[in-house]
């Protein structure tokens, strides 16, 4: 569907090109400016060290498939496709020979770039998270390590996905963009990685990706825009009540910086209502409660619900020495 689609583009090239055959004799030809993965006139071009040459967005597509291999000999390949330099006379040759064509090559490829940059694999946990919280992962399955390969030659970016029934993603839940900060792969194939969660989005299409053991993908929209309203007496009486708990339990603060991350400074309201959502999870360990702490879209209704879980907790050292550790950090499965 696609090639069919572009034909007329490739023949609008190699027409312009044969037009410009019969003017000068040193002529570029059509097919020496076709990228071999699109067929159209190559964008951005990128040279890779074995000599053949893509456009900038179809090598990044293909580099998340074949990893660290050329997409047309399969020579070893290290390049990042994202931050690689462009092959710059190439691209001034592709200007000046076929202007309009490239003019409209630059805007299908920046449409794809976003589509692509709005694609992402999903790694399932038990347990919710929100953004600014630090994620540390061991992973081990076959599918999450498919992903954490993908990731890392391409954007370090995945979708986590809480979810406590059955490991499927479906239209409109919603999930976090994770950045991957550090990634250590062990000889065995295992990755310890740690991330960062950056926002919230919504899911708007999944599928399981093919030969990847059951790798989920999924399109997605940043999430609704945060209401930001804070009460500044509501929001200082919580941040009291948290505080207190540190000076109440100790090590307590310790765990938390170690597993979700600093408490950010109370200036930032919203970053500092994840944050509270966060802990709240970790010491109520009420990872489907906070399924509704995920979804709110208004920060003073997160700082309400967060309250009120945080007075039904006992902590070690509070009201029940023996409650134990809070939770551990996560690990897949
Ligand atoms: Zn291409
Ligand atoms: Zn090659």
């Amino acid at each position: 569907m696609e090639l069919e689609k572009d034909i007329p583009r490739v023949q609008d090239h190699k027409l312009a090109a044969a037009a410009t055959t019969a003017s000068s004799s040193a002529s570029i030809e059509a097919d020496m400016l076709t990228c071999p993965l699109c067929l159209n006139l190559v964008c951005q071009p990128i040279t890779v060290p074995c000599g053949h040459t893509f456009c900038r967005v179809c090598l990044y597509m293909a580099m998340q498939r074949s990893k660290k291999k050329c997409p047309n000999c399969r020579a070893v390949c290290h390049v990042e496709p994202a931050s690689h330099a462009v092959n710059v006379m190439l691209a001034q040759i592709a200007q000046k020979c076929f202007p309009k064509q490239y003019e409209q090559r630059l805007l299908e490829s920046k449409q794809e770039q976003e589509k692509f940059e709005s694609t992402s694999p999903i790694f399932f946990y038990n347990n919710c998270l929100f953004p600014g919280c630090l994620l540390h992962l061991h992973l081990f399955e076959q599918r999450y390590r498919h992903m954490i390969n993908r990731c890392v030659s391409s954007n370090r970016k995945f979708i986590y996905l809480p979810n406590f029934t059955d490991y499927k993603a479906k239209t409109g839940d919603v999930g976090l963009l994770a950045y991957i900060d550090e990634c250590e792969f062990l000889p065995d194939g295992r990755a310890l990685l740690k991330a960062t969660i950056q926002k919230r989005v919504k899911v708007t299409n999944t599928w399981v990706e093919e030969g990847t053991q059951g790798l989920h993908y999924c399109q997605f929209h940043p999430y609704v825009e945060e209401d930001k309203t804070v009460d500044e007496e509501e929001l200082n009486a919580v941040h009291k009540q948290v505080n207190g708990l540190f000076n109440h339990v100790p090590g307590l603060k310790d765990q938390i910086v170690h597993h979700i991350g600093k408490q950010p400074p109370l200036t930032n309201p919203v970053l500092w209502s994840f944050w509270l959502a966060a802990f709240v999870t970790m010491v109520s360990r009420s990872g489907v409660q906070s399924m509704s702490l995920l979804k709110t879209t208004k920060t003073s209704e997160r700082l309400k619900q967060s309250k009120r879980l945080l007075s039904q907790v006992s902590l070690p050292g509070r009201n029940n020495r023996n409650s134990g550790q809070a939770a551990a950090e996560p690990m897949a499965e």
